[in-house]
């Protein structure tokens, strides 16, 4: 089961006016608890003036090309969390971090000689160049071309270390920044925002769209969804892209892929028992009232959760026995729905009785 640890803050880097990268001690004995794949997230919980608040942050660093545990945080205006790791936060200083979690990664092999197809915006960079490390470190005869939007110049999060790998593996890697308001005069075709015909242009001319490609989506909803439409336009296959969303997608419910209408479903009460850390306990809960994610909660169960608004998985279970239908779903993969796994905070009991369990993930 996904776990938080107190984990010491080795180093604090400002990587823009607004952004730090933070990298964590891991000792000895949690090394193997804190292995993580290229893409991943993890949650911290913290007390801020008495309120307890969770709050994921990719790992910005590569499992494998470095020796680094290091996330990156952008403030974003009135944050609670990020304004704290950006103006308070201090080395030297413990945070409670989960281990790392997500699916935000495809299988790599040194065999492999994909395209990849990377798509960044603002703090989105963070996993992406998690990936972009690894992917290079590990498939010498793979390419990557990330289109990174941002701003303008100054807001582009590890610019630096982006043109040295570009300079280093020149041919394999390249960079295309979008700026939506450059500072000095730039290319027309790389200033504006990544619109659908700006996508479409972008990859018509910059990308062989008649190859395979693995793609990569991370960065402000609207940006994201211009590019999932546009590569579909483009024939590239579902499976083939991979997206991360940093914000609930309340104002996109209409394009939710529910798991399962919940319409005209009667109300029932079900006895559900939940198993954590090998304890079990069962509580009833309605089909139409609380997750069993929240139901959890008030009853002070310990069980791990982070955005409750199914954009991460923090608060993933696996069904043991009995129906539950989720109301949406934008973390897990298809395949691991089919295996059962659910997010509890989404999550209503449909059968009399349901088992559910944390413990299997
Ligand atoms: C899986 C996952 C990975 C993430 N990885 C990163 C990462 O690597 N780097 C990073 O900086 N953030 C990342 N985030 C976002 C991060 O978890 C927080 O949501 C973000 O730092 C804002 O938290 P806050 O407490 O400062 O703001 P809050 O106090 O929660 O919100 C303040 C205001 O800002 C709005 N808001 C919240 N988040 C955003 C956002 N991302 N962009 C614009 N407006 C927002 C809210 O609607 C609210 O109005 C990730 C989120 C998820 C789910």
């Amino acid at each position: 089961m996904a776990k938080f640890h107190s984990l010491t803050v080795s180093n604090i880097r400002k990587e823009t006016d607004d952004c730090v990268s933070i990298s964590f001690n891991i000792p000895d004995n949690l090394k193997e608890e804190f292995r993580f794949i290229q893409g991943q997230y993890v949650t911290l919980k913290m007390n801020i003036e008495g309120e307890e608040l969770r709050r994921s942050y990719s790992l910005c660093s590569s499992p494998i090309a470095e020796n680094d545990f290091r996330i990156a945080s952008k403030k974003v205006s009135n944050g609670k969390v990020s304004n704290f790791l950006f103006e308070r936060l201090k080395v030297g200083d413990s945070l409670e971090v989960m281990t790392p979690m997500g699916n935000f990664y495809s299988k790599l092999d040194p065999s492999h000689s994909k395209n990849y197809l990377l798509f960044a915006g603002g703090s989105g960079i963070t996993p992406v160049f998690s990936i972009i490390k690894t992917v290079l470190n590990v498939e010498k005869d793979s390419t990557i071309k990330l289109f990174f939007g941002n701003k303008d110049e100054s807001s582009v999060i590890f610019k630096e270390a982006l043109n040295d790998l570009e300079k280093k593996h020149s041919g394999r890697f390249g960079v295309y920044h979008i700026f939506e308001k450059p500072q000095k005069p730039y290319s027309p075709d790389l200033t504006g925002l990544l619109t659908r015909e700006k996508t479409e242009e972008l990859l018509s001319k910059h990308v062989e769209m008649d190859k395979p490609q693995e793609c990569f989506i991370c960065g402000p909803l609207p940006m994201m969804n211009n590019i999932k439409d546009t590569l579909e336009k483009f024939q590239v296959p579902k499976e083939s892209i991979h997206i991360e969303y940093f914000t609930t997608v309340l104002e996109d419910i209409a394009r939710a892929e529910k798991v399962e209408i919940q319409n005209n479903i009667p109300e029932t009460i079900s006895n559900v028992t939940v198993i954590l850390d090998g304890s079990e306990t069962t509580f009833k809960i309605k089909s139409t009232g609380k997750s069993i994610l929240d139901t959890c909660i008030d009853n002070d169960l310990d069980v791990p959760f982070a955005c409750k608004g199914a954009v991460c998985c923090t608060c993933k279970a696996k069904i043991i026995s009995g129906k539950v239908t989720m109301d949406m779903n934008y973390a897990l993969t298809s395949h691991e729905v089919t295996m059962g796994y659910i997010l509890t905070c989404q999550s209503h009991p449909q059968s009399e009785n349901v088992t559910v369990s944390y413990d299997e993930i």
